[in-house]
């Protein structure tokens, strides 16, 4: 049997009684290198055990979300969205045309944040930054290069 992926352990080490379903999405949500939401776990899950309902899968990722295992987003399409809690914190850029993410970070903007809270009296322990746009086009790539 395949060696228990890095969600896998998390829950095992938070206590979780881990079930094959729950195992199976777990790594799903381990191997996913995007944002996925709920249908499309549902649809990677179902290709290593067709057995698995989309209500387990729901079930499943809320659990580990109330856990701190998975963080939950809202990218602006009223679909949440979930990927693994990491210590590596990123912000995201979200392409409104083919609903493409692309993590980034930005020491500037991490900076800026922690000043503006300083400058209102607050010391900042958390954000969240969502850029959304669309790819240039190709006279404006040129103009980038000015
Ligand atoms: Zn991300």
């Amino acid at each position: 049997m395949a060696s228990p992926s890095r969600i896998e352990e998390l829950c095992i080490r938070k206590g979780m009684k881990m079930t094959g379903q729950r195992r199976i999405i777990a790594r799903v949500l381990s191997e996913a290198e995007d944002h996925p939401d709920v249908e499309e776990v549902y649809r990677r899950a179902t290709r290593m055990d067709p057995r698995i309902s989309i209500a387990t899968v729901y079930r499943t990722v809320r659990l580990f979300e109330a856990a701190d295992i998975l963080e939950r987003h809202d990218f602006g399409d009223g679909r949440a969205r979930y990927e693994e809690v990491t210590d590596e914190h990123h912000d995201h850029l979200i392409d409104i045309q083919s609903g493409r993410v692309t993590e980034f970070q930005n020491k500037e903007i991490e900076g800026l944040q922690k000043r503006i809270a300083k400058d209102l009296g607050f010391r900042l322990v958390g954000h969240r930054l969502e850029l959304y746009a669309v790819p240039l086009e190709d006279k404006e790539k040129e103009d980038k290069k000015d």
